[in-house]
């Protein structure tokens, strides 16, 4: 099932090549061009997206991996050392020097204008009597320490965290595949047949528009009207129609609007449940003969489930274009 705004986002990728992501204010992924082509009703544009992915119609490209501040969904963490006592990050690499009576201190506080004096027990030192070992100290609580504690801080609100403890979110760019290119040809080319065949029998007709009840406001793919007569059709363009999408649709079509709902088929199939619907109420259902005439046609196939079929569907078309089909 694509609605209107999700063919309007499919072919949007004809001229437009890509989709790139971007990280919004909440710290989401967030695809605004897609977001644009799409209506209220289609939810959120990266769902869209990963659905048409896994159907073959889209393309992903992974980018990278982004992550956000948890407290504050600002992108952009930094990388930062501290002290894995009291976790400051003002936590210094210093040089320290040991002496054979004991002592252990900066460096700083053995040099002498005349080289090295151990500041405990005041012995004039040569270079080789003394160890020398690099540290970290801490400046908050003191804390001495070979390996330092690894921190994200947040540039934003400046909290600090463990790596793990950031958000990750993952960035993909979309692009439409060569079976996309076919599948969305075959629901044009079905919307268009369906506007015309319907002007042929005297209705006025919009495509891609919507259709406002009330409150509510509903896009569709094609709305015909027959002044004359009073008459309303509405069309819905299916791969496979489920029983749940004409449902919620003749629901729509004969209580919001008043109009005679027409669903089209651009697989030549719908689900069993669908048939049996169209047998016994108001609705009809047509197939469209994509790879032959172009026509509309009333006899159609049916089959258990809509999903499979499709899946099925994708699997040839991918085979016949060498593409490897996706899981
Ligand atoms: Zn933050
Ligand atoms: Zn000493
Ligand atoms: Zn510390």
């Amino acid at each position: 099932m694509a609605s209107p705004g999700e063919l309007r986002l499919i072919e949007r990728l004809t001229s437009t090549e890509v989709f790139e992501p971007e990280i919004d204010d909440d710290g989401a992924v967030s695809y605004t061009e897609a977001g644009q082509c799409l209506d209220a009703t289609d939810g959120e544009p990266v769902t869209v997206l990963e659905r048409f992915t896994a159907r073959g119609v889209l393309a992903d490209e992974f980018i990278t991996k982004v992550y956000v501040c948890p407290d504050c969904t600002t992108e952009g963490l930094q990388y930062t050392t501290a002290c894995p006592a009291c976790k400051d990050p003002h936590a210094v690499q210093t040089t320290l020097v040991e002496h054979s009576c004991g002592h252990t201190g900066q460096e700083s506080a053995f040099e002498t204008d005349d080289g090295y004096r151990c500041p405990e027990c005041e012995q004039d030192l040569k270079s080789v009597d003394i160890e020398k070992k690099h540290r970290y100290i801490c400046k908050a609580c003191s804390e001495r320490f070979q390996t330092p504690a690894n921190r994200l801080r947040c540039r934003e609100c400046a909290t600090h965290l463990p790596p793990l403890e950031a958000t990750e979110r993952v960035l993909y760019r979309y692009s439409l595949t060569d079976a996309g290119r076919q599948w969305l040809d075959r629901q044009k080319r079905a919307r268009q047949t369906a506007k015309e065949t319907l002007e042929e029998r005297r209705f006025t007709t919009e495509v891609d528009t919507t259709v406002t009840d009330g409150g509510t406001s509903q896009p569709v793919h094609v709305l015909a009207c027959d002044e004359l007569m009073g008459e309303q059709r509405v069309v819905a363009i299916h791969e496979t129609p489920t029983i749940d999408d004409v449902d919620r649709f003749c629901a729509f079509a004969n209580e919001s609007i008043d109009a005679h709902p027409v669903v089209i088929t651009t697989s030549g199939a719908v689900e069993t449940d669908v048939a049996t619907r169209a047998a016994e109420t108001e609705l009809t259902v047509l197939a469209f003969d994509g790879n032959g005439e172009g026509t509309l046609e009333p006899e159609y196939e049916t089959v258990e489930t809509a999903q499979a079929h499709e899946a099925g569907l994708f699997q040839r078309l991918s085979a016949v274009l060498e593409i490897p089909g996706r899981q």
